[in-house]
């Protein structure tokens, strides 16, 4: 076997993160070490979810551990939300493409999805509190909605000089990559 993936976390504002990523259509060996790979990386950042996206894939799979118990474990593939319901909570997100910037998010409590396991098998579920939190912040991902368009104004404006800042570290990362 080939040497094992790895991956680096996509930081704002690559624009890999704004775009919408597209359906898994093959279930197989590439899947599998693709979410493995996904799993590794999330534990390595600490993060709670890591959605395709963040690691420069335009695809739909999300990996989620709410509690860092392995039981946790979470993968959905072409997972699509059916269903947004229940009274609204506001509550402090933050993102591994942000990293050090945190803010209030305000999210309805429960989300019913469809999705697929790593095997292709479709499945139906409803997520509440932290975890329905998790999955509404990554399914954001793959649809290229970010942290810093969800969070309130008032932060916003407090994080303001960490956004310009990334957005400055970013150019220049491009343009040493050009030289
Ligand atoms: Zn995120």
């Amino acid at each position: 076997m080939s040497k094992s993936l790895e991956f680096e976390v996509t930081l704002y504002p690559d624009p890999v993160l704004r775009k919408p990523a597209a359906p898994v259509e093959t279930f197989g060996t590439d899947l599998k070490e693709t979410i493995e790979a996904m799993f590794a990386r999330m534990r390595e950042s600490n993060g709670v979810g890591l959605a395709a996206p963040q690691v420069g894939l335009k695809q739909r799979i999300l990996v989620v551990n709410h509690t860092g118990e392995d039981s946790d474990d979470l993968v959905l593939v072409n997972p699509e939300i059916q269903k947004l319901w229940g009274p609204r909570d506001v509550m402090e997100e933050g993102c591994l493409s942000f990293p050090g910037i945190f803010g209030e998010v305000s999210r309805p409590e429960k989300v019913k999805l469809t999705a697929q396991t790593p095997e292709g098998e479709a499945f139906e579920k409803v997520y509440e509190g932290f975890l329905s939190r998790v999955i509404q912040h990554e399914m954001d991902h793959l649809e290229g909605v970010l942290l810093v368009d969800r969070m309130s104004p008032a932060d916003k404006l407090k994080n303001k000089v960490a956004f310009e800042n990334m957005v400055h570290d970013y150019k220049d990362a491009q343009a040493k990559a050009e030289r």
